[in-house]
């Protein structure tokens, strides 16, 4: 996944608009970004790996002048990180630039076809095909346009493009399978892959379809590829504001993330009522019901299924949505596939959707980005109206998939208000775990953590995915290994691995108490240092955080704390956790 922007207006300081826009785009990806302008009919790029503000240190964006520009900031996913292979990438006459997220899978093709025809390419990616494919259609006549809608209608595999030609005031703009929206400002317009890198600007936005091709002109008409024709989107306003989209007050994004949790497991439970009942009606119909995800999102599945089993006696399959492969014969046109994704535009995630359409399935999901390819290939979605979750690590998101999985489930045996009622009581709960005094209590503990070199962490029912979830939140900034397990299964092998002051979370409820503690004290016995999340304090404790029990809702609650201490320890060990290691916000490949 890369970050792509693009302006065309009547301002003369693209270079700085641009720079400030890539800055929001950061969390998608940061090995390296660039920006290009058009100076006399000459394209002017300025390119190189790093961070944008290191790279704009160095190279100075603001020095791009003119009212037209493009920028990208990449994670690369064909060619190493080099300058060569940063975008934009120009074709051999260094007349057409191309910013581009996504894969080009038949680059190789592509790329020999274009050498026969006496090209010659600089860098070892895939977009590098795309400015030159163009430069090719227009050696044979094409203006500007036709070529590129020529260009992109030879390319196999996903992008969102923006294309600059150094002998027009023209911009376009394309996606398939990759996000790219389109913002109208009074000065100008903008389009991008996400809206905070334009909402300080406007907020009439414009989610584009797969095919569409923008181009910008005197006028802005959109052509869609797969319909061959001009297509008219409607322009929708956003809610949110600038300081949802940018840091606030906060250090980092992720301690931002973690404290907004109080409003969005609200608004997470808002949902239309009647959409609600439309997904309880077809899971009752339904003949096999699967839930597909990954990561964190696999975490929420994984909680709902013993939702599912304990409110509504009801059996649903939770499958890794790379291994939904394997599944595919047991799905028809009755079968029930629920996607969740953050962002929706997960590449394994939407590849098991098209396995299950290939099958008429029916496709439910769960998404927090409107206008996403998940929220458009499926038949029925519910919206987790989380904001934009800019730290690559999900927090609140994760919440707000709990509570509209478990709206969903008590909807189902008919107890839709009472659930909302429950999911709404939990407010003053989330402010009390998000408050500064639970902040530092958990700072206590960071500090006697933050040099371990394993954290183990048990739960049972309801607590085992919460104990999965927050080892992997533990892993994913502070780069501890952390290893989260069911309460009885620990035994079976891993306790091998404790030793004197090895900490164990453990995690309590009152449905498990007995179970677990003796669990704990197993560990304990040899030797762990127990951290008890529990509502109750027990001698077993080592550490103790409170959190009051909330029987069904627990897995929310539980984890908040947890967050927070991944957060501390990450910054305590001097990582920034904004931006962990080998990741990235959505993974866009497979
Ligand atoms: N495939 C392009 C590259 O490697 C874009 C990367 C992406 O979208 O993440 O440069």
């Amino acid at each position: 996944m890369c970050g792509i922007v693009g302006y065309i207006g009547n301002r003369n300081d693209v270079g700085s608009l641009l720079l400030n826009s890539l800055k929001k785009l950061e969390y998608r990806g940061y090995d390296s970004c660039g920006v290009a302008g058009i100076s006399d009919r000459e394209i002017l790029v300025k390119k190189d790996i790093g961070k944008i503000e290191e790279v704009d240190k160095k190279l100075d964006f603001s020095s791009v002048k003119g009212s037209i520009g493009i920028a990208h900031t990449r994670w690369s996913t064909h060619g190493g990180v080099t300058k060569e292979n940063a975008h934009p990438h120009l074709s051999n006459n260094k007349k057409i630039a191309v910013v581009h997220n996504g894969i080009v899978e038949n680059y190789q093709e592509l790329r020999n076809f274009l050498k026969e025809n006496g090209f010659s390419f600089y860098s070892s990616t895939d977009t590098e095909v795309i400015p030159n494919l163009i430069e090719f259609e227009m050696r044979n006549g094409k203006n500007f346009e036709k070529a590129t809608i020529d260009a992109l209608r030879k390319i196999e595999g996903s992008y969102a493009v923006l294309v600059l030609n150094a002998d027009e005031k023209k911009l376009i703009a394309a996606r398939k399978g990759a996000p790219l929206v389109l913002g109208a400002a009074d000065d100008g317009h903008f389009v991008s892959s996400d809206i905070p890198s334009f909402i300080e600007h406007t907020k009439d936005v414009t989610y584009l379809h797969d095919g569409d091709v923008i181009i910008f002109g005197n006028s802005l008409k959109i052509f869609n590829l797969l319909e061959d024709k001009e297509v008219i989107r409607p322009v929708d306003t956003v809610e949110w504001n600038i300081e949802q989209a940018m840091k606030g007050n906060f250090d980092h994004f992720m301690l931002k993330e973690i404290s907004e949790q109080v409003e969005t497991i609200q608004r997470a439970v808002e949902q239309d009522k009647s959409i609600i009942f439309e997904i309880v009606q077809q899971i009752k119909e339904a003949k096999g019901i699967f839930f597909v995800a990954c990561g964190t999102s696999y975490h929420a599945c994984l909680t709902a299924s013993y939702l599912f089993s304990k409110i509504a006696k009801m059996h649903v399959n939770v499958v890794v949505a790379s291994e939904f492969p394997s599944y595919e014969h047991f799905l028809t046109d009755k079968t029930l596939v629920i996607a969740v994704s953050q962002s929706g535009e997960t590449a394994d995630v939407l590849e098991a959707v098209k396995t299950a359409k290939n099958k008429n399935s029916k496709i439910i999901s769960l998404v927090n980005v409107m206008g996403s390819s998940l929220h458009r290939y499926s038949d029925q979605s519910l919206m987790m109206h989380a904001g934009p979750e800019i730290c690559v690590v999900a927090t609140k998101t994760y919440t707000s998939q709990l509570a509209i999985l478990t709206l969903l489930i008590y909807a189902l045996v008919g107890k839709y208000e009472e659930g909302k009622k429950e999911l709404k009581y939990l407010w003053n709960l989330i402010y009390n775990l998000t408050s500064a005094n639970i902040r530092e209590r958990i700072k206590q503990l960071s500090e006697r953590l933050k040099d371990s070199n394993h954290i183990f962490l048990i739960g049972r029912g309801l607590q085992y995915p919460t104990a999965l979830e927050a080892a992997l939140k533990i892993k994913e900034v502070s780069y501890i290994h952390a290893e989260g397990f069911s309460g009885g299964e620990l035994k079976h092998g891993t306790i091998a691995l404790i030793e004197q002051g090895t900490p164990c979370i453990v995690f309590v409820s009152e449905e498990n108490e007995k179970e677990i503690i003796s669990n704990a004290i197993e560990i304990k016995t040899r030797g762990g240092y127990i951290i008890g999340v529990a509502s109750k304090n027990n001698e077993v404790f080592d550490f103790y955080i409170k959190v009051p029990e909330v029987g069904n809702t627990n897995p929310i609650a539980q984890i908040i704390p947890i967050q927070t201490l991944a957060y501390q320890l990450a910054t305590l060990r001097g990582f920034d956790p904004d931006r962990p290691r080998n990741l990235a916000k959505s993974v866009t490949v497979k």
